[in-house]
């Protein structure tokens, strides 16, 4: 499979690279919250950036603030909170959803939220602004099943789930405006900031990245999964871990 991926990516003229942070770019940090820059990540994204056949863009779930500080790097994209705010290469900064339309239902949400996993070991509250998680990665499984049935039922009676929706994942939940959707963050950047020729390419190791693997294939793009377990998924094809892919990211800059 990888030998017609790269088969593709060395006939380009160009490529869009569009990568995930958080266990693609660089291994999962303890929590949410922990901002530790990467030399390592910094230096690839700089090397990348800074060739002319390649573009970059992070797409993340972590706010922009914090991708701002993660990847301090001239010339790419940074796209925060599954894509509702970003930064473009030249540092204008574009919100693609009026913050007071969102943030009144997101505070009506949060206290019921707070108290629902106060006093219970394990559950961690996070405001990114434009969207509110819960992480129940280091509670006990069964309990953290339970608390996040009853914080999403609180969620879906709180909010108009026209214009918000829901993300999984692995012991997690998540609310935020439908724009929230890394395949429409994907298909808005190719649209609004078209690269002529460009063969776009996402990498990403979570099913809010699959969202936008279908995406890329449909633009005729690649998709390539981090993940070293066993999943479905519908991208092209896979690589083991964080290191393995700026290994692989570092052999684009020889092409
Ligand atoms: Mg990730």
């Amino acid at each position: 499979m990888f030998n017609r991926v790269d088969e593709r990516i060395i006939q380009a003229k160009r490529l869009w690279l569009f990568l995930d942070y958080d266990g693609t770019l660089a291994e999962f940090a303890p929590t949410p919250d922990h901002i530790n820059p990467d030399p390592e990540v910094i230096s690839l994204l700089t090397k990348l950036a800074a060739h002319s056949r390649l573009r970059v863009a992070i797409v993340s779930g972590r706010s922009l603030s914090h991708i701002q500080r993660l990847a301090p790097v001239p010339g790419i994209f940074l796209a925060g909170s599954y894509g509702i705010e970003f930064q473009t290469p030249t540092g204008e900064l574009v919100n693609r959803v009026a913050y007071a339309t969102v943030r009144p239902y997101l505070d009506g949400l949060k206290p019921q939220w707070e108290n629902l996993i106060s006093r219970r070991e394990g559950f961690y509250l996070e405001d990114k602004g434009w969207t509110l998680a819960i992480h129940a990665r280091f509670a006990a499984a069964d309990e953290a099943e339970d608390v996040l049935a009853i914080a999403r039922r609180a969620a879906c009676e709180s909010v108009h789930l026209e214009s918000f929706r829901l993300l999984g994942g692995h012991r997690f939940l998540e609310i935020g405006p439908q724009l929230a959707h890394k395949g429409q963050t994907v298909a808005y950047l190719l649209e609004h900031y078209s690269w002529k020729d460009a063969l776009p390419l996402y990498v990403g190791d979570d099913d809010k990245d699959e969202e936008a693997f279908e995406v890329v294939k449909s633009k005729g793009g690649i998709a390539v999964l981090v993940s070293s377990a066993p999943r479905r998924t519908i991208a092209n094809c896979r690589l083991p871990t964080p290191q393995a892919t700026r290994y692989w990211l570092e052999s684009f800059l020889d092409i």
